[in-house]
């Protein structure tokens, strides 16, 4: 199954002062203005992403949990106060077992609920780990077919 994709996968950035050139590009090139704002973002998942509602325009803004900031390629608006939870890689590897249109989780929602889904979903994880993904596939065919 993918995993949960970060701002760094939309964007391509991994260092922000590239990620700040492309916004503001982007942002002037369609006529609106770079604004620092003070509202606090908050971090969730939507369809495999993990994502924010931009408080000043609703549009979606990604998010990468390593970066300070948020940047809306909507209006224009720059944001420092960011709310994650408190365990994103947790969250997001329960998440990954599942179909990409069912990666999503919302604030408040525990890492036990999300397992909970998956049990009564029965979504199965057939990963044993990051490096089992890479490694041959012939432990997955089944025998006598
Ligand atoms: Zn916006």
């Amino acid at each position: 199954m993918s995993r949960i994709k970060t701002a760094r996968d939309l964007h391509f950035s991994p260092d922000d002062v590239r990620h700040a050139i492309r916004h503001a590009i982007f942002v002037r090139g369609h006529g609106g203005d770079i604004e620092q704002r003070l509202e606090t973002v908050v971090a969730r998942v939507n369809h495999g992403r993990w994502i924010a509602d931009c408080p000043n325009c609703n549009a979606g803004i990604a998010l990468h949990p390593e970066w300070d900031r948020a940047r809306c390629f909507g209006c224009g608006a720059i944001y420092r106060n960011l709310t994650w939870p408190a365990h994103p890689r947790l969250i997001a590897r329960v998440l990954r077992a599942r179909v990409i249109r069912h990666q999503n989780w919302e604030p408040g929602e525990t890492v036990a609920d999300l397992i909970a889904e998956n049990v009564a979903h029965a979504v199965v994880d057939l990963t044993v780990d990051e490096t089992f993904e890479d490694g041959p596939t012939g432990d997955l065919v089944a025998e006598g077919g």
